[in-house]
């Protein structure tokens, strides 16, 4: 289907460069999803006929990293960018009968590709010299028009050989507004406990994700009304249905809304920050929105016990929490309109996260723009953007034992 799409102009390049060398190439996933929908992609996945070495060849090895084990694939940086370039595969061995995937690194062509990702949403390709939207499914199109999430084969078996896929069809019925075709919904169903099977670190990356998104309060919904939220975040369900909960998802949503509106950037550590506050305030004894005093016996403690055990069993790096931790002890401070160390507390680290989680607290009480401007939006100190897109490549790090460590791309892999 002929149908021109606004990719990148480094993700065109990168496209070119490899069909120019004589791989079939293409954009892949979510970024044509998106563009069909007529949003921005958050970034762009490509996928090839060239082998990793293949294609480390092409760019050269200071441009070209190879990563992974159980799924190889080439981190490519280009213009302060890392974009991902993976293989077409060949359905895994194990799909037929519905085991885990452990290993997924056998090549194939794009039509064999296809077939193992996993809704037909998300398995279209796009050829930018031809300007080509391809569905190899034949249903891909059709479903983003209807709205709809289809897992490709049998739903059962696709959710049996990686569990996180259930957590991935319902960030696209949050994110979209889709909903799910019925026998994914059968199966999906019938298959949640499964999610427990799924290895702890892609289910705290999925979290990372949908914390960083600008509807993780919606996320969460949906998880609830499926009866996703038991078997993912455990501790958010017990709470569901109560003022803390309520609070939770208000915090949430109004962040997504300032988001939205341009006023703040997207943030982990103070999505974090915003659904603790409520669980803070519930352990002090005070209902949700009732903050505690500064220096308040057993604050520091709460504050530590809800940014730690909120979204367990899931691991959230240490460094995100730290910096949740931060913004809520500073919250008291900053309730006190004539600090006598203003200045001291706007040069604090967390200031400018915290402010905004202040903001958010405030968007809907009568003396919101007074606090505004009692405290002035922060400059933030730049160091976790640069730490993840680095602009160069930096050395792969080794763990004690040599081995390289594990791909947090391991799409289809299980510890
Ligand atoms: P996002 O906007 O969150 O990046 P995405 O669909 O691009 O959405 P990615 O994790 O970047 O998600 O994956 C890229 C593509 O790889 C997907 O669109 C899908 O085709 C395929 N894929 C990802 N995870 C799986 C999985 N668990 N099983 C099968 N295919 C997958
Ligand atoms: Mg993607």
């Amino acid at each position: 289907m002929k149908r021109p799409l606004a990719i990148s102009e480094t993700a065109r390049n990168i496209v070119l460069t490899l069909q120019d060398a004589g791989y079939e190439t293409y954009v892949v996933g979510g970024a044509v999803r998106d563009l069909l929908l007529d949003r921005t992609p958050k970034d762009f996945d490509i996928s090839t006929a060239a082998t990793p070495e293949e294609i480390r060849s092409v760019f050269g090895r200071r441009k070209a990293r190879i990563i992974g084990k159980r799924f190889r694939l080439v981190h490519l940086y280009a213009d302060d960018d890392i974009y991902e370039i993976s293989t077409f595969r060949a359905p895994p061995a194990a799909g037929n009968d519905g085991d885990l995937i452990t290993s997924d690194n056998v090549y194939g062509s794009a039509n064999d590709d296809v077939w193992r990702r996993d809704f037909t949403m998300n398995a279209l390709f796009y050829d930018p010299a031809k300007e080509e939207v391809l569905d190899l499914t034949g249903m891909g199109v059709d479903d983003i028009n209807r709205k709809v999430v289809r897992a490709i084969g049998v739903p059962e078996v696709r959710f049996a050989e990686d569990p996180v896929r259930m957590l991935r069809a319902l960030k696209m019925v949050a994110q979209f507004d889709f909903s799910l075709d019925d026998s994914t919904e059968n199966a999906l169903f019938a298959s949640l406990p499964q999610l427990m099977l799924s290895s702890s670190s892609r289910l705290a990356l999925e979290l990372e994700k949908i914390l960083k998104s600008n509807y993780c309060d919606r996320h969460f919904e949906v998880f609830h009304d499926y009866g996703l939220l038991p078997y993912f975040l455990p501790e958010l369900s017990a709470v569901w249905g109560t003022p803390v909960q309520q609070a939770v998802c208000d915090l949430l949503y109004e962040r997504c809304c300032r988001i939205d509106a341009g006023l703040y950037r997207n943030s982990v550590s103070l999505a974090i920050a915003c659904a603790a506050l409520p669980f803070v305030e519930n352990a002090l004894g005070n209902a949700p929105g009732e903050l505690w005093e500064p220096g308040q016996p057993g604050s520091a403690g709460a504050i530590s016990h809800a940014v730690d055990h909120i979204f367990r069993p899931q691991n959230l790096m240490v460094k995100m929490r730290e910096s949740a931790y931060r913004i809520l002890s500073l919250q008291p401070q900053l309730e006190q309109t004539d600090h006598p160390r203003r200045g001291e507390i706007m040069q604090q680290r967390a200031y400018a996260h915290a402010r905004e989680l202040l903001m958010i607290r405030h968007a809907k009480l009568p003396d919101a723009e007074v606090i505004a401007k009692i405290w002035p939006p922060g400059v933030e100190r730049k160091n976790n953007h640069r730490e993840r897109f680095p602009s160069k490549p930096r050395k792969p790090k080794f763990r004690k034992s040599g081995k390289k460590p594990e791909s947090k791309w391991d799409k289809n892999g299980n510890e």
